[in-house]
């Protein structure tokens, strides 16, 4: 009698589990939703660092998503030109792209704040402005009526100043060259007397080798090399003044962003998040040994830009990051925020990272 209680028990319980098992495999039957999405670049295809950090976002997401989210990348040229990435995103030509806001300053100024301000801020304060201070809010506002969704994508740290074919040992100097540097720094340039193109980096090495341009910026030791800057330029000049922490961007068409389900706008989000992190690792692990071959086995000069030349540029850098902001109370919004931050973490890294890394020297 006991035995057959016991049996019955069981075999309800197994009936439960299978009715149960049936709903459950019900739902779980329901076709998931695929989705296919595309992302262009600025950078050549593969570019180490640069390049490689869209493809690594991609990889991520997908199995994160457990396949759901499958986002193919375009190097530049391949879909739209490196150049056109922004409108391509914004008009929902493809629902993702990867590049840097100073980029479209033709068409918003303001959004350089979102990449590099000469004599700005570093990666570490650019994080920390963007991600707790107030800085991701007000970038979102401002390409909302663009349609699109920024998310930081990856820092270089400081960048090098650049390669010149001559020595650069005062500001004269730069009178009349034809310099690759794009954002507010080839303004500065501009008004220090040189003339500034905004070339993306596929085509800065052809540039400079045919006399197109005199002289170039692009990323630092890691990136150059990699370029084969080396070849067409005998000066390599620091600090990056120009980009002392530049954030590169990861932009997402807004309706492609909010036809995504909850989870993978978040796994999105947050593998891109990741990069941003993971980039700047990477470069601080690669850029010296870079620098070593360059130097030692390219007998790359390397120069310090003079103190003279650094201060003038650092006041010319003042009046032009002042003049960018407009009557737009964004714009203004945006200029006020980055400078009260700016003054409140110079004060702070003046006791801290600065003062620690003077004592460790
Ligand atoms: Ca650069």
């Amino acid at each position: 009698m006991y035995r057959v209680l016991v049996g019955l028990i069981v075999v309800s319980l197994l009936m439960a589990c299978s009715k149960e098992e049936s709903q459950t495999g019900e739902i779980s039957s329901t076709p998931e939703t695929i989705y296919n999405w595309r992302m262009v670049t600025t950078w050549p295809k593969n570019l180490p660092g640069l390049g490689v950090a869209p493809e690594t976002l991609a990889k991520n997401v997908k199995k994160m998503s457990a396949g759901r989210l499958n986002i193919k990348v375009y190097g530049a040229g391949e879909v739209v030109p490196a150049l056109e990435v922004f409108e391509a995103v914004s008009q929902g030509t493809v629902q993702m792209g990867h590049g840097a806001a100073y980029y479209w300053k033709g068409k918003v100024p303001i959004a350089q704040f979102f990449t590099a301000i000469p004599f700005g801020l570093t990666a570490q304060e650019m994080n920390g402005w963007l991600l707790h201070g107030g800085g991701m809010e007000l970038w979102e506002e401002l390409y909302d009526p663009f349609n699109l969704v920024p998310i930081p994508g990856g820092n270089t740290g400081v960048q090098m100043a650049g390669w010149f074919n001559k020595e650069i040992n005062s500001l004269s100097d730069l009178r009349g060259m034809m310099m690759r540097i794009p954002g507010l720094g080839g303004e500065v340039f501009e008004r220090a007397g040189g003339t500034a193109v905004n070339l993306p980096g596929g085509e800065i090495y052809t540039s400079l080798q045919t006399g197109v341009i005199d002289a170039t910026e692009w990323v630092g030791p890691y990136n150059d090399l990699a370029f084969g800057l080396h070849q067409v330029a005998k000066y390599y000049y620091y600090p990056g003044w120009q980009e002392p922490g530049p954030t590169l961007e990861v932009i997402i068409n807004k309706q492609a962003y909010e036809s995504l389900p909850e989870d993978l706008a978040e796994i999105l989000r947050q593998a891109t998040l990741a990069i941003n992190n993971d980039l700047l690792a990477e470069y601080t692990a690669r850029n010296n040994a870079a620098l070593t071959e360059l130097v030692d086995q390219h007998g790359v000069e390397l120069r310090r830009l003079p103190d003279d030349v650094l201060d003038k540029l650092k006041k010319i850098s003042e009046e032009v990051t002042a003049e960018i902001v407009d009557d737009d109370p964004l714009s203004q919004r945006i200029y006020q925020s980055f400078m009260q931050y700016r003054e409140g973490v110079v004060n702070y890294h003046e006791i801290s990272e600065k003062a620690y890394i003077n004592t460790r020297d």
